[in-house]
């Protein structure tokens, strides 16, 4: 006899997301339910479309499903709605993108640790699972995305609302202070403009609705930090580091910054981790783990590794980041187990939050 649907959903009440320790139900992740002959075929609501998760749901949901008496065969659709922030953190500042449901800036302790490499990558491949992903060049003194994306020839449009039109490459909107000023002037900024700079940027673009919005940062704890800080309301940062003792004291800064102006950090990604050389050899060139060592120290999470890359070096100079995810089968594993352990960390951000149980003191 076939199962009723209730008591499939007691099922489901067994399968637990293992991040967040809630089960699926209460985690309002399970749409629909519905029984035909002993077919069951449960409509499941992802919080990201890049869910590191998803296997492992869909296997503890089978399995779950399957002990039901009855039960000849069990199917699983999978939606994503990407899982914005609680009420009670958007509240807790003003938001001026309030269409913008995650702000996620990537910040560096030194430049040239492939810190706009890396937020181009998590960029585009956010978008490449299907979410509306944006980045901004917040490094206003050394704008690297008209390079990075092969911005080329074009030029920003501006709305009658005196709004600026991001571009919209490789399946994200970007925008860059780049494309605003003349190239070639070097761009000196006081502490105030450094501020107008960015509020503009952030402001200023017509972002529109996004899931992410990825912020490159400028290296460094300087004033563009502060400014985002008061300015946005941050689900999190990620630092990238690469693997040197030398990087990583920079990167325990950067980490001791965001804390300061009260940004989680989400994770530390280490960059240039190891050469794979022709003969598929693996050089330690820099001390492969020493970032990852450093997150665990820090009690951040680690995110994962980038190795140097031929590919990526030069899809990055002639602003083909697409190349990444669509060539070198390894690169593209390693950049999306990246983007979904990215995803999964703000998911568990906005979720365990709204989740929160409170807290009371009896005296
Ligand atoms: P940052 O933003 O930290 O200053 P960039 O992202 O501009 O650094 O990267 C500096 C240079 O290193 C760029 O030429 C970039 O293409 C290259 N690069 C970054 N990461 C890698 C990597 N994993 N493999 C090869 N080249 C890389």
């Amino acid at each position: 006899m076939s199962p009723t649907k209730d008591q499939v959903w007691e099922r489901l009440r067994q399968v637990h997301d293992p991040e967040l320790h809630r089960d699926i139900v209460t985690l309002n992740m399970v749409k629909t339910v519905a029984v035909c002959e002993g077919v069951v075929r449960v409509a499941i609501e992802l919080t990201t479309p890049a869910c590191p998760l998803k296997d492992q749901i869909l296997k503890d949901v089978r399995a779950a499903v399957a002990e039901l008496p009855g039960v000849r065969e069990v199917n699983v659709d999978f939606t994503a709605n990407v899982a914005a922030m609680s009420p009670q953190q958007r509240a807790s500042k003003n938001n001026p993108l309030p269409q913008v449901k995650h702000i996620v800036a990537v910040g560096a302790g030194k430049g040239g640790v492939g810190k706009s490499t890396i937020a181009v990558n998590l960029a585009v491949g956010l978008a490449r699972t299907g979410a509306k992903a944006g980045l901004m060049d917040g490094d206003i003194y050394g704008p690297s995305l008209p390079t990075l994306l092969g911005l080329g020839e074009l030029a920003p449009r501006i709305t009658g609302g005196n709004m600026i039109v991001p571009f919209e490459v490789h399946g994200i909107k970007a925008m860059t202070i780049g494309k605003l000023v003349d190239p070639d002037k070097p761009l000196i900024w006081r502490g105030p403009m450094a501020h107008g700079a960015f509020r503009q940027l952030a402001m200023q673009t017509d972002w529109g609705a996004l899931d992410y919005l990825i912020i490159d940062l400028p290296p460094g704890t300087g004033d563009v930090p502060l400014t985002m800080s008061q300015l946005l309301p941050l689900t999190g940062a990620v630092v990238v580091c690469t693997p040197q003792k030398v990087a990583q004291d920079d990167a325990r800064r950067a980490i001791g910054m965001f804390r300061q102006l009260d940004i989680d950090v989400l994770g530390v990604v280490e960059n240039m981790s190891y050469f794979i050389a022709d003969d598929g050899k693996e050089y330690d060139i820099f001390g492969r783990g020493g970032a990852e060592m450093m997150a665990q120290e820090m009690g951040v999470p680690f995110l994962g590794a980038v190795p140097i890359n031929m590919a990526l070096r030069a899809n990055s100079d002639q602003g083909d980041p697409t190349a990444n995810f669509t060539g070198d089968p390894k690169l593209a594993s390693e950049l999306e187990s990246l983007v979904r352990n990215l995803a999964g960390r703000i998911s568990v951000h906005a979720l365990s939050s709204a989740f929160q149980q409170p807290t009371i003191s009896i005296s």
